[in-house]
């Protein structure tokens, strides 16, 4: 069964709440999880806001293909109240955003889907919380270890 780790950021109403509902939702969906970060409090990235971020990385071990998953984890986005999506790299304040970092070994590309997620071996938000729980997981493009590229930011 692969592996799967998922990346969560919020950064308006109650963070930690928010993060812990998106937690249950997902775990009910996928069963329970397998590892969770620690929650960290980050700076916006790619766009100016007043508003800080509070992120998380979780993983699950599953069965449901990528596709699957990107519709479960939009539709958790949807019901925990996020209403816009970002276009062409133009980001908001969002009430949750789950983005799926690594899917096992995999490499897929789809209009919908890039996997490993494109900018996540530059981000400390996402890497520094998945080095928590997974220092020696290989980011399937790079081929570098998460503790790699973590000390490469
Ligand atoms: P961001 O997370 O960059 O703020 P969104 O959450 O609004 O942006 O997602 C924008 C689009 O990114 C989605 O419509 C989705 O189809 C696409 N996408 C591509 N790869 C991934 C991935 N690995 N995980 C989540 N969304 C992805
Ligand atoms: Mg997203």
């Amino acid at each position: 069964m692969p592996t799967i780790y998922l990346g969560l950021g919020t950064n308006i109403g109650n963070k930690k709440e928010n993060l812990t509902r998106a937690i249950e939702a997902l775990s009910l969906a996928l069963g329970n999880y397998t590892a969770l970060s620690t929650f960290v409090e980050t700076e916006p990235w790619g766009f100016d806001s007043d508003n800080t971020f509070l992120n998380c990385v979780v993983a699950f071990g599953t069965t449901i293909s990528p596709t699957e998953l990107l519709d479960t984890t939009e539709e958790i986005e949807r019901r925990l109240g996020r209403t816009t999506k970002s276009t062409g790299r133009m980001y908001h304040d969002r009430i949750i955003d789950i983005d799926i970092l690594l899917y096992g070994n995999d490499t897929i590309e789809t209009p919908r889907l890039t996997i490993p997620h494109p900018l996540m071996h530059r981000r400390d938000f996402v890497l520094k919380p998945l080095a928590e729980i997974a220092p020696h997981a290989i980011h399937p493009t790079t081929g570098k270890s998460i503790e790699e590229l973590v000390a490469g930011l």
